[in-house]
């Protein structure tokens, strides 16, 4: 037996939830895109698996602008106040699937060596609700351990059964609570997609990258990178951010700001070094570090296959071109080797 949602339920749900003052997010369409928002009534929101929304749901977690404290000072003496957890309880429906895995993986980051309060803060404020997906040409979730309707990060997953129902799967104390009696049993279930297309062997990539720190590939794929850092934005498991000090000579906030490690001035030293001085140092940092680095250090790969990256490059690269020349060129040493 399945459990069994229909939309109207599923409306009701969220209106209940915006006029009991949750913060409920949902894919909105805005200008012939789609991006996650924040809705302020249940017919903004977007439920069609097909749809893959411009930005990731990290923004939720992780603001691309967000204080961390406040000064000022009184006379000589600098008064230092901690900015305010955020507090409220935010509901994030129709996420895609490999956007939700990439909460866990994030996870690892903002709790390994400092405690992250703010981003700690967020996810337990927070429930998931993931639709599942319709892979596209761009998608690749199962080459690295994924699928179109993986429970990774969520607390509840919903299936489309037709135009008008879903099935619901429900993970967590969190999910069941959102849905409560709205649901009822049944024998229909959804149908989920076939796998991506697109497949690589991510072990394969990691080894190879292991040994050729400094490939050709980068420098062969790069040249036409412009170094926008878009592809770091729409990246649900990117997280590099700048700490700034915004405000006057006497008050201001201290601010954790987005950062890229695409731009050039990311690891520009006050010298006027630059380690990475070019695109294809840039880009083999982007993948080394996806691929080999962190799957290092926390055992798991730094990308979930959203295909954020490509979708909005507008050069056509994103991981998937240097994944794809790595492990073929992986092949072609391994075949050398027996021959
Ligand atoms: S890969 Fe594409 S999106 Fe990323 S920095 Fe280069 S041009 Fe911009
Ligand atoms: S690197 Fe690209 S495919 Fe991987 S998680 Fe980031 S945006 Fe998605």
């Amino acid at each position: 037996m399945s459990k069994i949602l229909t939309q109207d339920k599923l409306k009701e749900i969220i209106s209940t939830l915006i006029s009991d003052s949750k913060r409920v997010v949902a894919p909105v369409s805005t200008a012939g895109k789609y991006f996650y928002r924040e809705v302020s009534n249940s017919n903004e929101a977007i439920f069609n698996s097909v749809i893959k929304p411009t930005n990731s749901i990290k923004e939720f977690f992780f603001p691309q602008h967000e204080k961390i404290c406040n000064y000022c000072y009184s006379g000589k003496e600098l008064i230092v106040s901690d900015a305010e957890l955020f507090e409220s309880e935010q509901i994030i429906f129709g996420s895609r699937p490999c956007e939700a895995a990439a909460l866990p993986v994030l996870d690892k980051v903002f709790s390994w060596d400092f405690q992250d309060r703010f981003f700690q803060r967020r996810r337990k404020q927070t429930t998931v609700i993931t639709l599942a997906c319709v892979p596209d040409d761009f998608c690749f979730c199962t080459s690295v351990g994924l699928s179109a309707d993986n429970n990774s990060g969520a607390d509840a997953m919903l299936i489309p059964i037709g135009n008008n129902e879903f099935e619901v799967r429900l993970f967590t104390e969190k999910g069941k609570l959102i849905f409560n009696d709205k649901i009822i049993e049944s024998e229909k279930s959804g149908d989920v997609s076939d796998s991506p297309k697109i497949k690589f062997d991510a072990n394969t990539v990691q080894n190879y990258l292991s040994e050729h720190f400094g490939d050709d590939v980068f420098d062969r794929l790069s040249i036409k990178c412009l170094g926008c850092g878009a592809c770091t934005y729409v990246c649900p498991t990117c997280h590099c951010f700048d700490i700034a000090d915004e405000g006057g000579a006497s008050c201001g906030n201290r601010v954790k700001n987005w950062d890229s490690c695409q731009f050039a001035f990311f690891t520009h030293h006050a010298s006027g070094h630059n380690p990475r001085g070019n695109q294809s140092a840039r880009q083999r940092n982007r993948i080394q570090h996806k691929f080999r680095i962190y799957p290092d250090k926390f055992g798991s790969i730094l990308c979930t296959g959203c295909g954020n990256c490509a979708r909005e490059c507008s050069v056509s690269l994103g991981v998937l071109p240097y994944v794809e020349l790595l492990e073929k060129k992986s092949k072609s040493v391994e075949k050398s080797k027996e021959s």
